[in-house]
């Protein structure tokens, strides 16, 4: 292998202090061999923890490392939408910083990219260390998502570890939505993708730094981000009802005719009732779920905002994150 190409790990660490110097190490050991040009991009997503310290003793120790602190906590999707926005590689290898994506799988990604396929992901071949609600709820989320998707199918258990060819993450830079659904994005941009399997180290901490309601955003943003169903299901529905109301309509004046007026039908009356204005309801929620996203584009806020660069010179940080 020649030193002609570049390449990039972008690690975004939420308070991910105690896991960033075996990664590195981990990092070293596998890129060295390799003959390569390496560096590495970390993405302080505003943790709270000692990583804002302790990436500034590595940036005194490392000659081929960068980093961005936030200034605030503005989400894993952010983060790595910044790594990619200040990445000057031929490629990016985008991991997470909490050792469950194995830095050995890196040798094989570079190896596909090098025979011209521009996108390399992980799967993860079993989820049977996460909890199994998790895995439950991944499944469905991916099948659904699958099944009302406008765009190209999203592969089931693709994380977020992935090889990205400069060309992509160009393509990806360009994509102007502030809501974004990295996965989805990645699934839309296209180019030679190839799936990859890899385990989960087992002896790693797998406790998540999502909760379950960020989980429930990102699920929302998942489905409003790639699918219009949701809004359309329910002119269709409306219509179904309309008709059957119709018929009933019709079938209760044939009965009036026939038999004369009938005591009235209280309990039906309410499930009626009751039933369309939960629809209702429903459906103004799924009007509000996309009209709030509507409202975030159209404030054109930056998607995060940068309190402190490492190892940068001047001419990247006026890189504009548009
Ligand atoms: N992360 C981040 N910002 C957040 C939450 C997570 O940058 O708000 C990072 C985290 O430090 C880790 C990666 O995203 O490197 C994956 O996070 P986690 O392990 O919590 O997610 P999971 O493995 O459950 O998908
Ligand atoms: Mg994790």
């Amino acid at each position: 292998m020649t030193t002609k190409y570049r390449i990039t790990v972008i690690l975004p660490c939420y308070n991910e202090c105690e896991n960033l110097t075996p990664l590195l190490e981990q990092l070293k050991e596998e890129l060295e061999p390799l003959k390569i040009a390496w560096e590495v991009l970390i993405i302080d997503d505003g943790s709270t923890d000692e990583t804002a310290n302790l990436l500034d003793q590595l940036q005194l120790k490392m000659n081929n490392l960068r980093s961005i602190s936030f200034s605030r906590n503005f989400g894993k999707e952010a983060a790595i939408s910044a790594g990619l926005d200040f990445v000057n590689t031929d490629a990016a290898i985008l991991m997470d910083a909490d050792l469950q994506h194995p830095a050995s799988l890196i040798p094989e990604m570079i190896q596909y990219w090098q025979k011209g396929v521009q996108v390399v992901y992980g799967v993860r071949c079993s989820r049977l260390t996460e909890p199994a609600w998790r895995r439950i709820s991944a499944y469905l989320f991916y099948k659904l998502v699958g099944k009302i998707s406008d765009g190209p199918d999203i592969p089931a258990n693709a994380g977020d570890f992935r090889l990205l060819d400069a060309k992509v993450i160009q393509a990806i830079r360009e994509l102007p939505e502030r809501s974004r659904f990295m996965k989805g994005l990645f699934a839309w941009v296209g180019y030679k993708q190839k799936a990859i399997e890899f385990e989960v180290p087992e002896a790693v901490n797998i406790a998540s730094k999502f909760s379950l309601r960020s989980l429930w955003h990102l699920g929302l943003t998942g489905v409003t981000s790639i699918s219009s169903l949701p809004l359309k299901i329910w002119s269709y529905l409306g219509s179904i009802i309309a008709l059957i109301s119709l018929i009933y309509a019709s079938f209760i004046v044939i009965q009036t005719l026939i038999y004369g007026r009938d005591a009235p039908g209280y309990a039906s009356l309410m499930v009626a009732v009751l039933f369309l204005g939960g629809l209702q309801l429903i459906s103004l929620g799924v009007l509000g779920e996309y009209l709030a996203r509507v409202f975030e584009e159209t404030k054109k806020r930056p998607l995060y905002l940068v309190d402190q660069f490492r190892g940068f010179h001047d001419q990247d940080v006026n890189n504009d994150n548009d």
